[in-house]
């Protein structure tokens, strides 16, 4: 949080070229600083709050100082600061992700907004959905995957993977594995699990790629998996890692595999599941 503050105000002290249209923007440095909280340091949105002496707060830790200035421990009351909130409104800002590469500017009130669905913000780890809370660009998610969780790491467009399981009656622990495979300079995550879906046990294998949607959409994929002269094959469209795995999982977009049809390709007497996936990644022109 700090060190993202710091870099917002620096690029506000330095003229870059490209937004030299908008003059206002180098002469609101000091409306900036009055717009941050003096508390929590956070920005400030309407209602701005202030003490009869003009001390501001934000509205968040208006409700937390219990009605006492945390700057001259005056009684608070219920004063809006309106001027402010004015002020704020007249302003631009770039977006926080400007060293990432987002170049745009906003009214100060809709920067927030944007900055949601930034296309330059950061990505979670793709690993195990929520469990893990790194975030981070694309190339150090990549390194983050490889030496934190040790996930394999393949190079090609095409593959050929072996998911072997002692006991695959025990769907309840849904196990799942993920590999990463680069190809056209890009990562891609495999992701194969077993979960429950309504009462059937299933296994399923799906594609998702490390990076945005708009992006994602450029790629297919198929996916093949069979065994006793049978085979079910999947083709689709790698989904962004914007998206969870869980909602990936939960809309069952990829290849399932019911658990009877998945040991009946796993052969011998069923107590074992050992499936081969084939799987092939391509462009779209
Ligand atoms: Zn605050
Ligand atoms: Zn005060
Ligand atoms: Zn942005
Ligand atoms: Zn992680």
């Amino acid at each position: 949080m700090a060190m993202a503050k710091s870099e917002t105000a620096g690029a506000l002290n330095k003229p870059t070229p490209g937004l030299g249209g908008k003059h206002g923007l180098y002469s609101t440095n000091g409306v900036h600083e009055l717009l941050e909280c003096p508390v929590c340091t956070s920005l400030m949105y309407p209602p701005i709050h202030q003490c009869p002496n003009g001390h501001t707060l934000c509205s968040d830790c208006k409700v937390r100082v219990q009605n006492c200035c945390p700057t001259c421990r005056y009684e608070l009351g219920n004063i809006r600061c309106l001027a402010l909130e004015k002020v704020a409104e007249s302003l631009e800002l770039p977006c926080i992700y400007q060293s990432l590469g987002c170049h745009d500017i906003f009214p100060y009130y809709s920067k927030l907004k944007h900055e949601q669905h930034c296309r330059f913000r950061l990505y979670n780890c793709p690993y195990a959905g929520s469990e893990c809370s790194v975030t981070g660009d694309i190339p150090t998610l990549v390194n983050h995957l490889k030496d934190d969780h040790k996930v394999d790491m393949h190079d090609g467009c095409t593959f050929n993977h072996r998911y072997v399981k002692s006991n695959p009656h025990e769907v309840e622990n849904a196990t799942w594995m993920l590999t990463v495979f680069n190809c056209f300079g890009r990562q891609f995550c495999l992701h194969f699990e077993a979960f429950q879906m309504g009462m059937a046990p299933v296994y399923m294998a799906f594609l998702r790629f490390m990076g945005d949607d708009t992006e994602a959409k450029k790629f297919s994929y198929s996916l093949e998996v069979g065994g006793n002269g049978r085979k079910l094959i999947w083709q689709g469209i790698p989904r962004s890692i914007r998206d969870s795995h869980r909602k990936v999982r939960d809309s069952q977009d990829g290849l399932i595999i019911q658990r009877n049809m998945a040991l009946y390709f796993s052969g011998g007497d069923r107590q074992e599941l050992k499936l081969r996936i084939t799987g092939r990644i391509w462009k779209e022109e």
